[in-house]
């Protein structure tokens, strides 16, 4: 039904050689059927890495992307010059980017729309913080930045969105969530998402989790009726291991 996500984030790592050396033997191994498979490599690399994936079935995402079409915002990056250069998807409201550069949930919400209406697939991501958990504020922290993200969308429109459990504590971390604390959170978003929509439109999105996602632990989470891929960072840095992730999709 769902058809599974891998999707690396590549974060601001690997130089252009590196990245295209990657590029190719993740395009040369990756699956043609059965999982979707996503990159996520820093803007400047984009354009190289298009050209190297031209043919194969690895998408491209950005790990950013402005509101707006063109004009005086310095620094940024806008979904008609990304979808030019081949790009599909856009990662929004990353824990990094909430911490370091100011990404808010008005934000992400201000993107998630103007994206959707020029054509780039949003990933959106939240999670809560060690701090959040441990006051038994997982739920409420996850629907809040949830809804305020989809704010203001139609159901066929949030059906063109990806949202990404990132439990934030275990980004980067080497602590996964265990396979039964995320499906918890994801069977809940999935209620929240009915409320929100309507259940066609709940059981239709991709949620991915993410956070220290490695082939060893990956199965198991996949298993779980409501986990729908993984958006994964240090293990999408090595051929071998983004490729073993898809296999396991
Ligand atoms: P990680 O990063 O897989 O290295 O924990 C995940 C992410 O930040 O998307």
């Amino acid at each position: 039904m769902r058809t599974p996500i891998v999707a690396g984030n590549w974060k601001m790592n690997l130089s252009q050689a590196d990245a295209l050396t990657l590029g190719r033997a993740i395009a040369e191994g990756a699956p043609t059927r059965g999982v979707t498979a996503i990159v996520a490599p820093v803007a400047l690399h984009i354009s190289a890495l298009g050209e190297a994936l031209a043919s194969s079935p690895v998408l491209l995402a950005s790990q950013n992307a402005h509101w707006a079409e063109s004009g005086a915002y310095t620094g940024e990056l806008a979904a008609p010059m990304l979808r030019e250069l081949g790009v599909r998807y856009a990662i929004l409201g990353h824990s990094e980017r909430r911490q370091y550069f100011g990404e808010d949930d008005e934000g992400v919400n201000r993107k998630t729309r103007s994206l959707l209406a020029q054509s780039l697939h949003p990933i959106v991501c939240f999670g809560e913080s060690l701090d959040e958990r441990e006051a038994g504020r997982t739920r409420d922290k996850v629907e809040f930045q949830v809804r305020a993200a989809l704010a203001g969308l139609s159901a066929d429109e949030a059906r063109r969105v990806i949202l990404a459990y990132e439990p934030i504590w275990a980004i980067g971390t080497g602590k996964t969530a265990s396979p039964e604390q995320a499906q918890e959170v994801h069977a809940f978003l999935r209620e929240v998402l009915e409320d929100r929509f309507d259940r066609e439109t709940a059981q239709a999105m991709p949620i991915l989790y993410g956070g220290s996602v490695k082939p060893s632990n990956f199965a198991e989470l996949l298993s779980q009726p409501d986990i729908d891929g993984g958006l994964v960072g240090g293990a999408s840095l090595k051929a071998e291991s983004f490729l073993e992730l898809c296999q396991i999709a």
